[in-house]
């Protein structure tokens, strides 16, 4: 087979957000010889996408907040079943994470005192999030790129070779993570724009890939994510976790169809905009569950002075967690109080002056100014909820990133599971990737440092040729066997699969409808074999499409198969036929693993399901954590054996 390069390293990472290139940094800085290799084009990922901030407790705009608070917030959040470990380190370790990326070169806005400046968010009770206007993400990303680019400078003052210890392969796809017996061997992938083949050896793999999105119809995400760092785990043996939890996030863009999806940020809620419906009704007070039902305003008053004096007034019910925006909306709209074009109305025109509006949020004026022809310090946006971020991901280790049960593998980022619960709060993605990121490449260079000598995993041929011919079978799809039916266009396959997760599993999920979801995959999955493409392996996007669909199949069945197992409704999962959370939930996880790891019967047999969803028990959250929550709202999420523990 045509293997075009195959380099030997320490640490492999998979992706190059804010996960993978923290990741690199410190896995290079703790000696690892280090390769990233990314899809898209270095410096293209979510991350640089990413609008509103990065939350950490460091108190700067109100000293009332701090770890403890940072991370009650973030369990409330993802309403308990959270990885609570990760939560610990998470909010602990954040604040360290931002002022770190300012000594490496990152400009933050600032209070009137000249500290990082913090805003507020939905679900934090203190303004939290350090952020550069509306373009958070691209100032990590740079600053990180910078950081890459000033190790390899050192680097080559030592050695006279740049790219000697930290390397990147950039818009290079990864399709196998390889093994020696259990453990990781690196990884096999093809560059994107010669279609050549390439294997990097490595001792530690750290996935660091982001998100699923392109399985929805209705997406904040770009054409990259396509669940494929999750797909690569499952296939490499590793389960993911509560794969059921997918963010819609309350407000994409709804008009012009062209634009549909795309994010708006919630920075426009944090900094004064409000939701309204068709009948002028500020309809979020309608929508506060329970368990908020002390911590939100009832009044507009209430909820207007809260901006000025949030230690005296309640904060506005628009800054709910996102699952609780998201499904409100999806009512008033259902029950006939939508937008023309059906969404709600996102207000900041009544309430800051012109000149505030393009100051603080520069890119939502651009963004709705060129794309819909709307000027939105003159008139309300039009919203409505988008599938934005997976919570469910790889099983980790909270300390050290390892991917359960393979040994040499590590997860961070969106890819890994665990941190957020059932639902994320904004904000926490950016300083998770950071937190995370970090200790996965920590990790993953220890590892690969702490083996004997003359134990380097050794890369096996048979699977490079495996990984080589289903790369390649996408050009002879339809004629392997006799009775092959004729090829399928990847790009109907795909819109079939983005409208079923819409139509089935999206944002209300009922039980017949991910069976018939279910089903619809086992079909696609069938039709997948054969999708087929013409041409060359030269920049051929067909082929890239054909290859990811693989990915997509197998990460929506994940969702749909635990979320048809979750008979309640929780954070970023809603069954209409299951309403309400059910404590008797709190201590149970959902791992799915492959049905038949082998290959064997189920693997291939369309009509039979590609994934095993196990109920696991969750770890008993430590006491002192427990004890930083009053016993009353203790009551409302833990189960009664947990209570009387
Ligand atoms: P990404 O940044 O998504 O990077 C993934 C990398 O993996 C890319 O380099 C990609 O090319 C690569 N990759 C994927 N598949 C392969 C493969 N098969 N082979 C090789 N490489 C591969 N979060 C916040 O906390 N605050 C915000 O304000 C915020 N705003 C957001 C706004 C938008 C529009 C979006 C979409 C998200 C936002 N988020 C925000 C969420 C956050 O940006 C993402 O969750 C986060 O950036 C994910 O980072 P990551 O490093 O895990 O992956």
């Amino acid at each position: 087979m045509s293997v075009v390069d195959r380099q030997e390293w320490d640490v492999v990472v998979v992706g190059a957000g804010g996960a993978g290139l923290r990741a690199a940094v410190e896995a290079r800085e703790r000696g690892a010889r280090t390769a990233v290799i990314c899809k898209s084009l270095f410096g293209k990922a979510h991350t640089v996408m990413a609008e509103g901030g990065i939350a950490a407790a460091m108190g700067n705009v109100n000293s009332g907040d701090n770890w403890q608070v940072h991370f009650r917030d973030t369990l409330r959040g993802g309403k308990f079943l959270n990885q609570w470990r990760m939560a610990e380190l998470h909010a602990q370790e954040a604040p360290q994470r931002v002022w770190e990326l300012e000594t490496w070169g990152a400009l933050f806005d600032r209070t009137q005192d000249g500290r990082i400046s913090q805003r507020n968010f939905g679900g934090h009770e203190y303004p939290r999030l350090a952020h550069v206007g509306d373009r958070t993400g691209l100032e990590l990303i740079r600053t990180l790129q910078q950081k890459i680019v000033s190790l390899q400078q050192e680097d080559h003052r030592e050695t006279g070779d740049y790219e000697s210890r930290l390397k990147v392969f950039q818009e290079c796809t990864v399709t196998r993570v390889l093994k020696d017996g259990a453990k990781v061997s690196g990884v096999f992938g093809y560059e994107r724009e010669s279609g050549r083949f390439l294997v990097l050896e490595a001792p530690s793999v750290v996935i660091a890939t982001g998100g699923i999105g392109k399985s929805f119809k209705v997406t904040s995400n770009s054409w990259e994510y396509t669940g494929d760092g999750h797909a690569l785990a499952l296939l490499a043996g590793a389960p993911l976790l509560n794969m059921e939890f997918v963010q819609f996030h309350p407000t994409g863009m709804v008009w012009p169809p062209s634009v549909k999806g795309i994010l708006v940020t919630e920075s426009v809620r944090g900094d004064g905009g409000v939701l309204r419906n068709s009948d002028g009704r500020r309809f979020m007070f309608d929508y506060v569950p329970d368990v908020f039902k002390d911590k939100y305003a009832v009044t507009e008053e209430e909820a207007d002075r809260w901006y000025d004096d949030p230690d005296h007034n309640r904060r506005p019910p628009e800054l709910l967690p996102r699952d609780e925006v998201a499904r409100a909306i999806n009512t008033e709209v259902k029950e006939g109080r939508g937008s023309p074009h059906g969404g709600v109305f996102l207000d900041v025109s009544t309430r800051m002056p012109a000149d505030v509006i393009q100051r603080r949020l520069p890119s939502m004026y651009h963004q709705f100014k060129e794309l819909a022809d709307v000027d939105i310090t003159a008139e309300p946006m039009e919203v409505g909820p988008t599938c934005h971020y997976v919570m469910g991901g790889i099983a980790v280790d909270s300390d050290t990133a390892a991917a359960r049960g393979v040994p040499g593998l590590y997860a961070a980022g969106e890819v890994a599971g665990g941190m957020h619960g059932s639902n994320r709060l904004g904000g926490n993605s950016l300083s998770d990737l950071l937190v995370f990121g970090r200790r996965a490449g920590w990790h993953a260079a220890e590892y690969a440092a702490g083996r004997a000598p003359g134990t380097r995993p050794r890369v096996d041929d048979a699977q490079v040729d495996a990984a080589a011919a289903e790369a390649l079978r996408p050009f002879s799809a339809g004629t392997e066997q006799p009775d092959d039916g004729p090829p399928e266009n990847p790009y109907t396959l795909h819109q079939e699969l983005q409208q079923t997760m819409h139509d089935l599993v999206g944002i209300i999920r009922r039980e017949p409808e991910m069976k018939q979801a279910l089903e619809k995959l086992a079909e696609l999955r069938g039709r997948a074999r054969r999708a087929g493409v013409e041409g060359h392996r030269q920049f051929n996007p067909g082929w890239h499409l054909a290859l990811d669909l693989r990915n997509m199949l197998l990460v929506s069945e994940c969702v749909a198969r635990a979320a048809l197992e979750r008979t309640e409704s929780r954070g970023g999962h809603t069954r209409e036929d299951h309403p309400s959370m059910d404590r008797r939930w709190r201590p149970a996880n959902l791992l799915c693993s492959l049905a038949d790891p082998t290959g064997g019967p189920a693997a291939t047999d369309p009509e039979r399901g590609q994934i095993a969803v196990e109920r696991t028990a969750t770890e008993p959250i430590r006491p002192d954590l427990l004890a930083l929550f009053e016993k009353d709202e203790l009551v409302k999420y833990l189960a009664e054996e947990e209570l009387s523990r």
